[in-house]
């Protein structure tokens, strides 16, 4: 049942969007759309027309717009209590942080809550600095980790740093990308085809990038001591690149040898997203010692957290934390939802399956249209790295803007990412079905016939 029809004109909507509220990443969004209802995997526009999102707000929309179990368990919480901050509990908080530490591996199990993976990741940097003793962060080329102040440091992606004196202490070290990077790394053993792979993991390229961890460390960093290591399990503002197998647990390794301690930017791969394991670092074969969470974490609503061992905690208590909305009851309740849903519905068995599915049919795209360079993902963490044909060279910016569009007019709704904005990405609702992939696959191949 779709509500409508709110009588505004595009030039109205362009309007309001341009002058008072410009979009977040101007160069994609030629035409604003005015969305205004949503179900499940299906967005609405004002006018009534219908989209398959495969965007998921940025992967924060994880089982569904308007999932009826979240919507309850939102609408019973709207009725009892609101918000009354960390320093007065209640009872969602509590039910939440028993479910998610029952989900995490026991040296994990200290949880602060918060709003947004921002927020999450500069708690990490504060923990970290407090309990190590030292200064000096590593986060790897590309990697987006959020926009405040310190973020803009930590996160690499050039296009979300402002020219303007960021904190020092922060450093980048080369991101382990196989499709971009000269040392390339083993295609077999991140795919997602079962079993295509029998190599052991210790690749040449996961040496060469680790040689390259270590320059920063030897000749960034006074004295060679750090405070943390930043990562994702899957880099995804940054394409949705996998890093060739070892190489997350020889930075861990790496890292405690200079005194610091791994934080795991969950913030995009947690809550079943990659579908083999329920947190993308397990796929790696570690145990952080920080976790980040955010985006799926409450299907859409702002909530956050960051889990960390006692030792750590400890380190951390001269000074209070805190902060207003942390542990926001609607947001808590709809976190418990998220996490009931997860695992009555078989959420990450279906992700997986259907991850598989969707990838198979990207991979016999592919195999038409040379325009697409590269087709990787895991789980509902897909993407293809679309190129001028027969060569690694990024298709342009206004190409890519036009073929978003036009996927946009057919009504599938894409990401797009990367170095260069020439990653479409695809992180949709994970209740999508089979028959939605066929429908997205058919869109994408008329649209490829337009642009080859
Ligand atoms: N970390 C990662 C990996 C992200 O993708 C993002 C946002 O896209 C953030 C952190 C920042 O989260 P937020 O936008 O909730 O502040």
């Amino acid at each position: 049942c779709v509500n409508h029809g709110m009588g505004l004109s595009w030039e109205k909507v362009d309007d309001i969007f341009l002058t008072k509220n410009p979009p977040a990443i101007k160069s994609i969004y030629e035409k604003p759309l005015l969305l205004h209802q949503g179900h499940m995997q299906w967005l609405y526009d004002h006018e009534g027309r219908r989209y398959l999102d495969l965007l998921g707000g940025i992967l924060t929309v994880s089982v569904g717009h308007y999932h009826r179990k979240i919507v309850a368990a939102v609408e019973e919480q709207l009725k009892t209590l609101w918000h009354t901050t960390t320093l007065y509990r209640h009872s969602k908080q509590f039910e939440f942080i028993e479910k998610l530490t029952s989900k995490l591996p026991e040296k994990l199990q200290v949880v602060y809550l918060t709003n947004s993976g921002t927020e999450a990741n500069d708690l990490a940097i504060v923990l970290a600095k407090c309990y190590t003793g030292h200064n000096d962060i590593i986060s790897l080329q590309n990697s987006y980790h959020g926009n405040s102040s310190s973020m803009m440091a930590l996160t690499a992606m050039q296009s979300f740093r402002q020219p303007i004196p960021v904190p020092p202490g922060f450093h980048h070290a080369m991101v382990p990308d196989p499709f971009r990077n000269e040392w390339g790394g083993c295609r077999d053993c991140i795919s997602q085809v079962p079993d295509s792979c029998s190599c052991t993991g210790d690749c040449l390229s996961t040496d060469k990038y680790i040689d390259q961890l270590k320059e920063v460390l030897e000749f960034s960093i006074p004295n060679r001591r750090v405070a943390a290591f930043f990562a994702e399990s899957i880099q995804g503002a940054g394409g949705i690149v996998q890093f060739p197998k070892g190489y997350i647990k020889r930075a861990q390794q790496l890292i405690k040898e200079h005194g610091g301690i791994f934080v795991a930017d969950e913030v995009q791969t947690g809550f079943a997203r990659t579908g083999d394991t329920f947190w993308g670092f397990e796929s790696h074969g570690i145990i952080p010692d920080i976790v980040t969470l955010a985006k799926g974490i409450a299907n859409g609503l702002p909530f956050a957290a960051v889990v960390t061992t006692k030792e750590i905690a400890e380190a951390h208590t001269k000074a209070n934390y805190f902060n207003t909305f942390s542990g926001n009851a609607l947001a808590a309740a709809a976190g418990v939802a998220v996490l009931e849903v997860i695992d009555d519905e078989n959420i990450q068995d279906h992700c997986k399956k259907i991850g598989e599915y969707f990838i198979r049919q990207l991979i016999q795209l592919q195999q038409q249209f040379p325009i697409i360079g590269d087709v990787r993902g895991k789980g509902l963490m897909l993407a293809m790295e679309l190129v001028r044909p027969g060569t690694k060279e990024n298709l342009s910016d206004d190409c890519m803007i036009r073929m978003h569009q036009r996927l946009k007019d057919l009504g599938v709704l894409t990401g797009l990412g990367g170095r260069n904005l020439n990653v479409l990405k695809i992180t949709p609702p994970m209740c999508i079905t089979k028959e939605d992939v066929d429908f997205a696959v058919s869109v994408f191949n008329d649209v490829f016939k337009q642009f080859s």
